[in-house]
């Protein structure tokens, strides 16, 4: 008989996180939640333990943990709740679990990440500012410790699907051309340029085809989130930032395409729902029912596509630069970016100055090469340092 796959879930109580957990309770038989981890929603993460009963649970401090941990017995539950980034290196590197779901957002969810991929784990990651930041060293890490790393952002795990299973022999040597990687553009794909100074929150929030968490949201409605998958396409197919196009294409059914040299263009097609892509990983090489809607192209009827336009999306443009500096650049614009976009949704910048932060932050700091993990956080904090700094002098 199989064996059941035990599962750590970083970052339940996310957009990811809860979708995982969905395609998850569909097939008790293949899969066991052995660890959730949550950060500021604890009743959530109380109401997801009651549901699936883990072995462990994480969260930030130990105040909430002591308080989680009463509620649980409350519940005649044995999970034993852990605290802080140990808590989370614990649970994703410990020897019972067989897959990490890596669906943290944000820096925050790189050494949980690193640390499954050091104990060698099946990594489904979700949380693509990890391996922006460190991509060499990430990926290094995956070659030596012969961690499973499989992508669940869509566009990649369409693109992976796309491949030949050989691909890791080179991009040229199996005849790819180049990767067609899609984006929806996002909600202001059409709004007029001068409306951009206007807009809210809530309107980069409201995502046209994609329900997902607010800080990727915002990327997508800036296309950062397609300059992040840019690079995260470059460290996980061993692809150059040349051989990466992006393609607007706004309906969200083709997630990504690869493009050979006989002119054969191999694309993924679904509804836009990350429970298609969490379930081709969660039983890769087989495939389970995700509880997904079969795409019905005769409601769909046509698929549009079209160039970005840089003078829009600005963030795309500083994403490739870092993409083609390498080293310390996408470090740099990652933790740039993260501190514009909380400053956006808390409403101390407007939307385009998000782009603006990140392009001083890029033009302050050199790129350095990177040889460890200590350097890769002290260029986070050092980007942060100068957009916290732009923030203050022009009195945010
Ligand atoms: P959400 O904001 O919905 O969820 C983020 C998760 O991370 C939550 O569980 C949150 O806990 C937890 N978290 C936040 N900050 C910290 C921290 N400092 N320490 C530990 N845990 C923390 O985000 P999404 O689920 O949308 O995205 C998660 C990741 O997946 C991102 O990297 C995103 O780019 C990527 N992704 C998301 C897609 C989507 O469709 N949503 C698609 C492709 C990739 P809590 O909620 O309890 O505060
Ligand atoms: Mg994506």
């Amino acid at each position: 008989m199989k064996k059941t796959q035990q599962i750590t879930v970083l970052g339940a109580t996310g957009s990811v996180g809860l979708s995982t957990l969905d395609v998850i309770a569909r097939h008790p038989d293949l899969y066991q939640v052995f660890a959730l981890t949550g950060f500021s929603r604890l009743k959530e993460l109380l109401a997801l333990c009651v549901r699936h009963s883990p072995r462990f649970a994480v969260v930030p401090e130990q105040e909430v943990a002591r308080g989680l941990q009463d509620a649980l017995a409350a519940a005649g539950l044995d999970t034993r709740v852990l605290v802080g980034e140990s808590g989370l290196c614990e649970v994703a590197a410990h020897p019972q679990v067989d897959t990490v779901l890596a669906a943290i957002v944000g820096a925050a969810g790189l050494r949980p990440t690193l640390a499954a991929v050091e104990a060698g784990k099946k990594v489904l990651l979700a949380n693509k500012e990890a391996l922006v930041m460190s991509g060499a060293l990430f990926m290094q890490a995956v070659h030596r410790s012969g961690a499973v790393l499989l992508p669940i952002d869509s566009e990649h795990n369409a693109i992976f699907q796309c491949l030949p299973v050989d691909y890791s022999r080179g991009l040229g040597t199996v005849g790819v051309r180049r990767i067609l990687l899609t984006a929806s553009g996002g909600p202001f794909r059409e709004t007029p340029l001068a409306d951009l100074m206007g807009v809210t929150p809530e309107q980069a929030c409201a995502h046209p085809n994609w329900s997902m968490g607010r800080k990727i949201s915002v990327d997508s409605a800036s296309m950062m989130n397609k300059g992040l998958e840019l690079i995260e396409a470059c460290w996980l197919f061993d692809a150059r930032p040349s051989q990466v196009e992006v393609v607007i294409h706004p309906q969200s059914v083709i997630h990504s395409m690869v493009d050979y040299v006989d002119g054969s263009v191999l694309a993924q097609l679904g509804n836009p729902d990350m429970r298609t892509p969490i379930a081709h990983a969660l039983a890769w090489p087989q495939r389970i029912d995700s509880g997904v809607a079969p795409l019905n192209l005769f409601s769909i009827a046509r698929l549009d596509f079209q160039a970005p336009d840089e003078q829009r999306f600005p963030c795309l443009r500083l994403a490739r630069q870092a993409a083609e500096a390498g080293n310390s650049a996408p470090a740099l614009l990652n933790a740039a970016n993260e501190v514009a976009v909380a400053a956006f949704l808390n409403r101390r910048i407007r939307y385009p100055e998000i782009a603006s932060i990140i392009d001083e932050v890029l033009n302050l700091e050199p790129v350095v090469a990177v040889q460890e993990l200590d350097a890769v956080f002290e260029i986070d904090l050092k980007a942060r340092t100068l957009a916290e700094q732009w923030l203050s002098r022009n009195g945010r």
